[in-house]
């Protein structure tokens, strides 16, 4: 039989985890209700606040990982390219309950909210208690909690409190990007996505980020590829085109499943990426 657990804070969560039995975090459901994969023990996250919070500082917005898309749709501390995203995911009923840590800890290559994560560097926060009970509180930078297809770096005891992302990462960006390219327009998992930011100042590109969605076992970023654009005037991007998308043809290796097939895949996210680095204002 299953048990379920109705905790009202992160503490009581962490309690529960850090008792011998296996536990299982269910938060929307929209992902586990799919793979019908549940533990003896299941525990039910949906109901806490703290896990609810979107709040910024001068620096930093923070993230509650049980926020569920539509409050995050709807709140303006939430970057406008993470916003963009969101907007694409699922329906507006699955957008009522399914949570960006949910996504996240999902780990699906095909995971909408994690290239745009990727792209802003964004902080995974963890926490955990202790056999004395001293509470741990944790952070990994997104590219090192995600390990691969459906793995991440999460011990038995630990859960994902938050995710933090640093106000450098996109306030000054001169313009962002999103798209999608999915079966249909909306309700649809994604054949393939791309996401980028470029900071432009005094007509040469100071900064660019760059990420893919569905082309890996994971989102798909570059230092190295943006590298190859920063410093380049506006009125060379031309020239440098067809380097960054040699280095991007290489890098990216798709594959064939029933969304899509490797080779659409390929040509879809270089005709995205030429797209972004097209300067267009
Ligand atoms: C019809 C449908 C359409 C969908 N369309 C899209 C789409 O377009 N794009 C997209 O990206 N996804 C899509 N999804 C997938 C899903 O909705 C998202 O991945 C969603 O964000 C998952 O959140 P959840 O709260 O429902 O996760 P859950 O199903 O509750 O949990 C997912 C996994 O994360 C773990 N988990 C949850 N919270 C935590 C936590 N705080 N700490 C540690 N582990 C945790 C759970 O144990 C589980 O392993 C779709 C799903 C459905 C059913």
């Amino acid at each position: 039989m299953v048990k379920g657990y109705y905790p009202k804070t992160i503490n009581e969560v962490l309690e529960i985890l850090s008792m011998e039995e296996e536990h299982m975090l269910i938060c929307g459901g929209s992902d586990l209700m799919v793979t019908k994969k549940f533990a003896q023990n299941m525990i039910f996250i949906n109901q806490i606040e703290e896990l609810k919070e979107i709040k910024e500082d001068s620096n930093k917005i923070y993230i509650g990982a049980g926020c569920v898309y539509k409050e995050m749709i709807d709140n303006e501390i939430i970057p406008e390219v993470l916003r963009e995203a969101i907007k694409h995911i699922a329906s507006p009923a699955i957008r009522n309950i399914a949570s960006i840590g949910g996504n996240i800890c999902n780990a699906s290559p095909a995971g909408d909210t994690l290239p745009v994560l990727y792209a802003m560097d964004a902080i995974i926060v963890k926490a955990f208690i202790n056999k004395d009970g001293n509470l741990y509180i944790t952070r990994v930078p997104i590219c090192d909690f995600i390990l691969g297809v459906r793995k991440i770096a999460l011990e038995k005891n630990e859960m994902v409190i938050a995710i933090e992302i640093d106000k450098e990462s996109y306030k000054n960006m001169t313009y962002s990007y999103y798209k999608k390219v999915g079966g249909r327009k909306s309700s649809a998992i994604s054949k393939l996505s791309f996401v980028g930011l470029m900071k432009i100042e005094n007509n040469i590109i100071k900064d660019v980020k760059m990420a893919f969605g569905a082309v890996g076992p994971t989102a798909l970023r570059s230092r190295e590829g943006e590298k190859i654009l920063i410093g380049t005037k506006i009125s060379d991007i031309e020239e440098k085109k067809e380097a960054v998308i040699n280095f991007y043809d290489k890098l990216i290796i798709p594959i064939d499943d029933q969304r899509s097939t490797a080779k659409y895949r390929k040509k879809a996210c270089l005709n995205l990426l030429n797209d972004f680095i097209t300067y267009k204002n």
